[in-house]
């Protein structure tokens, strides 16, 4: 029986110009910076104290940031050194004041380090149907669950998607609620991002045990690993390692057509398994814990390798003469990042954290990257007039939410925040399709973010 289940026929959604351009391109470590910042709130959730002060000495992976609020994830130093400052800096996100630690290295890393927590491969290659370790499964087998759980908590692991929900909240459901679904989301279905096609490729094998180890902490009945229809390659080699691994009678992937915002968490529940997830309900109420196949990765490094959450994978895409997908230490910084780019310096660049439909632009060179960056997006700035709207509906037939989005820009503008509410403005998931159709180049996602910022404060 064939493990890959092929979906077709979707009209929902709208067909965005990939401009994949950074598909190809094997991920590459870039040289261990010699100065971090690392925020002490990169998650959903409280904000982390501080554990440690200016002039403590650190080593890579030190715990230095902790909260005892329920829904907080730990943070880690990303390279050892001393801490060099303890800085409030401004969320762009959110526009919050945040704390952070500043770690200065003793000795500048060299192009091509190994990163801490990839993995020591044969040859340097990813593992294949060809070359898998033994005793993996067999060693994941033996730990007991609330050990699982435990490590997961301890080594700071977000949802690397973008959602950035802690991920030992996400796995340990209040009792009662039993979870029959678990999703692993492949979709990756903003354009130019390609880090997670990269992972599938170049560690599918880390991703599949680290989704073992999920399966073994929830016990689903059913594990679909969704990739959609333009990463082929992803899905045979991804179906080529369950193989091999033995898990073709529980593990299943599912091709879907590659559609926007088919990886967005409420979508992609719905278009596998037709439930739908209502305003204020989370996945867990329908029976469902989706998880991104980035997470499952950082998973695997935790348990096997006792690594915690220090570095992610990124792509740098857009127009540069050489799109790249990089392992980052978290806290690098968005100028060292860019001096080992090739940025064009004849024009006037914008530069986005994510992608083009959900990321959000930085100017200041010392912001650093977060657990929840997949992306940094550097554009030509041609900057559209924002026209009054002609009340097209365009925004309206594209939400996946069903929204009025034409009515939130509207409101705020006007500062009738509270009528946004009545609009279900708490139900937007920030995919931006709205904004991406709009013949009056309305920053429709702006208006939406700045509206639900001004409501949670308020709150
Ligand atoms: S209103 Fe929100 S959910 Fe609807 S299209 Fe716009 S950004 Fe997406
Ligand atoms: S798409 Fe733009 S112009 Fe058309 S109704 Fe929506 S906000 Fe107005």
């Amino acid at each position: 029986m064939s493990i890959v289940i092929r979906k077709k026929g979707f009209t929902a959604g709208i067909k965005l110009n990939e401009n994949k351009k950074s598909a190809a391109s094997p991920i590459q470590l870039l040289k261990t910076p010699e100065r971090v910042i690392i925020p002490l709130q990169q998650h959903t959730g409280a904000e982390c104290e501080p554990l440690v002060k200016r002039g403590d000495s650190v080593f890579e992976g030190q715990l230095i940031g902790d909260s005892n609020k329920l829904i907080s994830a730990r943070i880690h130093a990303s390279i050892g050194g001393v801490v060099s400052g303890i800085l409030k800096i401004v969320n762009p996100v959110n526009s919050a004041i945040i704390s952070a630690v500043e770690i200065t290295s003793q000795k500048a890393g060299k192009e091509g380090e190994q990163p801490y927590s990839g993995l020591q491969k044969q040859d340097g290659k990813p593992y294949n149907a060809g070359i898998i370790p033994e005793n993996v499964v067999d060693l994941i087998d033996k730990i007991p669950r609330e050990k699982l759980l435990e490590t997961i908590k301890n080594s700071g692991i977000v949802g690397l998607g973008g959602a950035t929900f802690p991920a030992h909240v996400k796995l340990n459901p209040p009792a009662g609620i039993k979870i029959d679904t678990l999703i692993i989301n492949g979709c990756e279905c903003e354009p130019y991002i390609t880090s997670d096609h990269r992972l599938m490729l170049e560690y599918g094998f880390e991703m599949l045990c680290g989704i073992y180890i999920i399966s073994r902490i929830l016990e689903p009945q059913n594990i679909l690993i969704a990739i959609e229809d333009n990463k082929e390659d992803a899905i045979i080699n991804i179906e080529n390692l369950i193989g091999a691994l033995g898990f073709e009678n529980t593990f299943k992937i599912v091709s879907l057509p590659s559609r926007y915002p088919m990886g967005a968490e409420k979508t992609l529940i719905y278009n596998l398994l037709k439930r739908k997830v209502s305003t204020g309900a989370l996945p867990l109420d329908v029976g469902v814990v989706v998880n991104n196949v980035g997470t499952a990765k950082a998973i695997f490094d935790a348990v096997i390798k006792n690594r915690p959450l220090i570095e992610r994978i990124i792509t740098v895409t857009g127009d540069i003469e050489r799109p790249v997908n990089l392992f980052v230490r978290i806290g690098t910084l968005l100028g060292d990042i860019l001096e080992s780019i090739k940025v064009p310096d004849n024009k006037t660049l914008k530069l986005i954290f994510g992608g083009p439909m959900t990321g959000f632009s930085v100017s200041n060179m010392d912001f650093p990257v977060t657990k929840g960056v997949n992306c940094i997006l550097i554009k030509e700035v041609k900057k559209p007039l924002e026209n009054n709207c002609i009340r097209c509906s365009r925004c309206v037939a594209v939400c996946p939410m069903n929204l009025m989005p034409l009515v939130y820009a509207s409101y705020v503008k006007n500062n009738k925040y509270e009528d946004c509410r009545e609009y279900y403005i708490d139900s937007c998931i920030e995919c931006g399709s709205c904004a991406y159709v709009c013949p009056a180049s309305i920053p429709l996602m702006g208006y939406i973010k700045t509206g639900k910022s001004v409501l949670a404060r308020k709150s």
